[in-house]
């Protein structure tokens, strides 16, 4: 199983899920991921609070965010500075990707790091005319030309050739937040996320009340954008959230304020709903 890993060489995020698909207590056991798909989930942390307003509705927001977005947004002219940008405080540079724009594209992309300064222009260096025939000369180097020089005391004003100077820095790659390569990672349904391994596995299992192994069933699903921001929204309210997103138990969309599931002390979630319906 650990194996099993989920490389995405496209475009397309993807989440391996393991669910446990016992009647009563359907369920993510857990998922695994690729590095893709853990940078994405890890970038959820640095979507702006006005953005998640923005994107999610001021309605689905639990906290009172959703009020503050409200105020900000109806604010007119005499109470706002003049050269403020409300985008800016509402949206912040946060656009919906052209799909699949560029490799690794993420659901929700992160601000490009900023530009590598451009590269100085080379610095130039000068010596003493009389470096040739003094050692004493020679010994000195000056980056302003025309120094005097401290062997001869004679202008130091003749071009000197500055080598092996380390080249441009080049821009740095995006390179995400984890590592890639061969690691896969495990996503519980409530979003904790650690490398894969046998025991975590294990113990997830065990924590799930998961002993027949037959009653797991493997199922790969793509991250959309849609998808993204089920997750986004279901990662405020709920800590089942890839049951919540993938599975359908309680679509995000019909989310109401307040309105997460109860929980058991180990994060279980309480079967009492499915039986009652
Ligand atoms: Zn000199």
């Amino acid at each position: 199983m650990a194996a099993a890993a989920t490389t995405t060489p496209s475009n397309t995020l993807t989440m391996k899920l393991l669910v446990d698909s016992r009647p009563l207590r359907q369920r993510v056991v857990f998922a695994e991921a690729g590095k893709d798909t853990v940078d994405f989930l890890f970038s959820l942390l640095s979507v702006p609070a006005g953005t998640s307003v923005k994107l999610l509705g001021k309605e689905s927001m639990v906290g009172c965010t959703g009020n503050l977005y409200s105020s900000a947004e109806r604010l007119e002219d005499p109470y706002v500075q003049p050269d403020a940008a409300k985008d800016d405080i509402l949206c912040a540079a946060m656009m919906p990707p052209p799909a699949a724009a560029r490799p690794n594209s993420w659901v929700f992309p992160l601000p490009e790091p900023a530009p590598a300064a451009p590269a100085p222009a080379p610095k130039k260096f000068f010596n003493c005319f009389y470096s040739y025939y003094y050692s004493g000369c020679s010994r000195y180097v000056a980056e302003v030309s025309g120094t005097r020089c401290p062997s001869c005391s004679n202008q130091m004003s003749r071009d000197a050739n500055l080598i092996g100077s380390p080249s441009p820095v080049a821009k740095p790659e995006r390179k995400g937040f984890v590592q890639g390569g061969m690691v896969v990672y495990t996503v519980t349904d409530d979003l904790v996320i650690s490398p894969m391994s046998n025991v975590s596995t294990i113990a997830l299992l065990n924590a799930c009340g998961v002993r027949d192994f037959g009653t797991l069933q493997e199922r790969t699903v793509q991250i959309g954008y849609k998808e993204g921001l089920e997750i986004l929204k279901a990662s405020l309210q709920s800590k089942t959230v890839l049951t919540d997103v993938f599975l359908g138990k309680k679509p995000p969309s019909s989310m109401k304020n307040g309105g997460s599931t109860p929980q058991l002390s180990n994060g279980r979630r309480h079967d009492s709903h499915t039986w009652r319906a």
